[in-house]
């Protein structure tokens, strides 16, 4: 019974010890298949073939993303201030998109300044309070790993950056602001990264700790 259970295994996966090994296939006297690996008389032989090691690790699914070493700096100046909703913030970070963004309130006006060094992609400058977007103002950075930093809710005429161009850490990008869905000024800050399924948000933390309020002004 042992060996029927082993055999079972390892059609599926491997048998981990030998490269091949032959099991031998008869039917007992009640009539079951009996699987051995010891010959018996009638018994049918059967080679089971060992998958190659370096084979199997090309067939383990890649993860949707590697582990993020970068340490965020925090992306404004002056403070100290809060952070209002968290990662699995469940008031609006709940969506693919969003799921590891973190709000931190702070007056508007505060300069925005880049986290990390890339390349602006996408700027939205123009829009008045809750507008038809969302994000409301914003600005996205590539980064040199294929991930984008999205910087939202800036104030309406304060983005200083434009797609194309290419920032390092420290770098003025815009003033906080309190457009697009959002429920009191602060700035959401996000990284995601483009999968087949879309833009994702990735888990992220900065390089200091950043203390917490209670969500009473919780925002997108
Ligand atoms: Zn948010």
């Amino acid at each position: 019974m042992l060996m029927r259970v082993l055999l079972c295994c390892g059609l599926a996966t491997v048998v981990p010890s030998a490269l091949a090994m032959t099991v031998y296939k008869s039917i007992d006297a009640q009539g079951n298949v009996v699987y051995s690996d010891r010959q018996t008389p009638g018994a049918q032989a059967f080679v089971i073939q060992e998958r190659k090691p370096a084979r199997l690790l090309l067939e383990r699914p890649k993860p949707t993303y590697p582990p993020q070493a970068y340490r965020y700096p925090l992306p404004w100046r002056g403070g100290p201030f809060r952070l209002t909703q968290g990662p699995n913030g469940n008031f609006s970070h709940t969506d693919a998109k969003s799921r590891y963004a973190m709000d931190i309130a702070m007056p508007e006006g505060t300069p925005i300044i880049a986290a990390r060094s890339g390349m602006v992609v996408k700027t939205e400058n123009e829009q008045v309070g809750r507008g038809n977007d969302a994000s409301g103002n914003f600005v996205r950075v590539r980064h040199d790993d294929g991930s984008d930093a999205v910087y939202l809710h800036l104030k309406q005429g304060s983005v200083s950056v434009r797609a194309g161009q290419r920032v390092s850490v420290g770098s003025p990008l815009a003033l906080s602001g309190n457009t697009g869905n959002s429920s009191g000024p602060h700035l959401h800050f996000v990284v995601q990264r483009a999968t087949e399924a879309g833009l994702v948000s990735i888990p992220y933390e900065f390089n200091q700790p950043v203390g917490t309020l209670p969500n009473f002004a919780a925002g997108l």
